[in-house]
């Protein structure tokens, strides 16, 4: 059974810090070598890695993405169109190895869930497989 991690965003568009609960969930598991598979079961929303030290960096990556998807000429009737390629552009899952009981995340590195159509209720699932 994976670990669900709930997740409140607060605005339409958000990058969400979860390092540290993916990082309690290995703890709690007691994993200490193995991979952390981290999936986000959405079409609007997304996960990744990138810089957590400057939150200048997600703000470029959120106006980033911005510029690259256009806001109008879709098909789709909901009118999230938007945020379903944003989602796909980033993409729904991660698999980080684990070593010492630790993920192995560069210095600079964070994992984010990425809102893309919020704010909303979300969830993350977390599934530790032992080397
Ligand atoms: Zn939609």
């Amino acid at each position: 059974m994976p670990t669900i991690l709930d997740v409140r965003t607060k605005s339409q568009v958000e990058f969400l810090n979860i390092t540290d609960r993916v990082q309690a969930t290995i703890h709690s598991a007691g994993l200490q070598e193995g991979l952390a598979c981290v999936y986000v079961p959405h079409t609007t929303a997304a996960v990744t890695i990138n810089e957590g030290a400057d939150p200048d960096v997600v703000e470029d990556i959120l106006s980033g993405l911005q510029r690259i998807v256009p806001t109008t000429g879709y098909q789709h009737s909901e009118g999230n169109s938007p945020a379903h390629l944003k989602s796909t552009l980033v993409g729904c899952s991660l698999c980080l190895p684990v070593s010492g009981g630790r993920l192995t995340l560069g210095t600079w590195q964070a994992i984010f869930f990425c809102e893309f159509d919020g704010p909303r209720s979300r969830r993350v699932l977390v599934q530790l497989l032992p080397a």
